[in-house]
């Protein structure tokens, strides 16, 4: 089918939740993606942090082929050796005792949700005080299913699905005052990203969330990160909390962990993990041999080819080159980030639209979240020249479109005029 062909039938066929942009992408090489034409886009968004070693990457390929040959799928009623060998690795990255995995983001938030209701049950059986109450984040973003979009801070994600899941409060982002207000033994779990990425690339703060580790420790509560987009790598680190020197409970990892292949994995300590008992939970997908095969390589190369390092040196270069380009255009109020997920906050939505599509037809893909910010969520192999590329091509689109920019413009013409 062709472009126009298929763009016809999905307008009829599919649910009408998606924009896409109206490219067909064939295949990939590295960092770039390779329409139906040929023509060859530097990919920054990874489809959407996920595709890590990028296009095409040999340890992927050969983990998929040796493992199809094998086993695909077996369910979880039997052993295979996927899940131990990938557990051993995240169990020793994260500091954290045991795994359960999913298909998705999502899964792995709800499995993260259900331990945190089972284990305050279980404390309570103990005879001690906790509640049921979840303290979410403003601007937090934890998934589409009912259990995680009632995380969700944004109202459109909620509020047509409503009733989602009860007693979550919502704390203003970074303000510890109203994380201590909002605290108490009615709270099971404090739920934060360590650096939101839907939200805009925000990280917390390290007074946040030493307060948030503080409170939780006194009521026996769990202090549960999402590191489904900043996790396996992604900051420069395999997992964002381990910039600010803490240990949460609970935690979870999803998009770049399988090369591309839908897995999730929840991870908590020992403690937490006795509120689990055969059959309180499971998935008939999550964990399968194939996927987990697929992200034992994927774990193996950024160890192998000091991936995390890289992360940092080039998330540095990177970093360093926004600070400069936020010095030369005022449209840019701010810029975020840790590793290789960054952002560049515009002064307006409309400008930021304009910037992404200007991008696209400079064969640079971004992505635009939270109306202004401009995200970047690069391959981990990105290398510098492909930075300097990408802010090349947004010096000269800022400058194109700035205020000063069209006031020289209008300038010029009324001069040509007048002589
Ligand atoms: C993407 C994301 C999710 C949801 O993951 P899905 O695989 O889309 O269900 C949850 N939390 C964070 C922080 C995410 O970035």
């Amino acid at each position: 089918m062709k472009l126009d062909a298929i763009q016809a039938a999905e307008a009829k066929l599919l649910l009408t939740t998606y924009e896409r942009n109206p490219i067909l992408f064939v295949r990939g090489d590295g960092v770039h993606l390779i329409d139906e034409k040929g023509d060859r886009y530097l990919d920054l968004l990874s489809g959407i942090g996920v595709n890590a070693l990028g296009y095409g990457h040999p340890a992927i390929e050969s983990a998929i082929a040796e493992q199809s040959k094998k086993l695909i799928h077996i369910s979880n009623l039997f052993f295979h050796e996927g899940q131990a060998e990938l557990a051993l690795r995240l169990t020793g990255a994260s500091g954290l005792d045991r795994a359960f995995f999913s298909n998705s983001g999502t899964e792995a938030w709800e499995a993260a949700l259900k331990l945190a209701r089972a284990y305050a049950g279980m404390k309570r059986s103990e005879g001690k005080h906790l509640g049921t109450r979840f303290l979410a984040l403003e601007q937090s973003f934890h998934g589409r299913t009912m259990g995680s979009v009632a995380t969700t801070y944004k109202e459109k994600y909620r509020e047509p699905f409503a009733p989602v899941m009860p007693d979550v409060d919502f704390v203003r982002f970074n303000d510890v005052k109203d994380l201590k207000a909002n605290f108490s033994s009615d709270v099971c779990a404090v739920l934060l990203e360590a650096v939101q990425g839907e939200g805009g690339i925000r990280p917390v703060s390290q007074e946040f969330i030493e307060a948030a580790r503080e409170l939780t420790r006194s009521t026996g509560a769990l202090l549960i990160v999402d590191e489904i987009q900043a996790g396996l790598g992604r900051t420069g680190k395999w997992f964002g909390y381990q910039h600010y020197g803490i240990k949460p409970d609970v935690t979870t990892l999803a998009k770049p962990i399988a090369g591309g292949l839908p897995l999730g994995v929840m991870l908590c300590t020992e403690e937490a993990a006795q509120a689990i008992h055969p059959g309180m939970h499971g998935t008939t997908f999550g964990g399968g041999p194939l996927a987990c095969a697929v992200a034992v390589a994927v774990y193996d190369t950024i160890e192998k080819e000091h991936l995390l390092d890289h992360v940092q040196e080039v998330g540095n270069y990177f970093h360093q080159k926004l600070d400069q380009l936020k010095q030369k255009h005022i449209a840019i109020t701010e810029v975020r980030g840790l590793g290789l997920m960054l952002a560049a906050e515009l002064d307006s939505a409309e400008l930021a639209k304009t910037v992404l599509a200007e991008m696209v037809k400079r064969h640079i893909l971004i992505n635009r979240t939270s109306e202004t910010v401009l995200r970047f969520l690069p391959p981990f192999i990105l290398d510098k020249e492909h930075v300097d590329d990408a802010i090349d091509a947004l010096d000269t689109i800022l400058t194109e479109h700035s205020p000063a920019h069209a006031g020289e413009q209008a300038h010029t013409m009324g001069g040509t005029h007048i002589g």
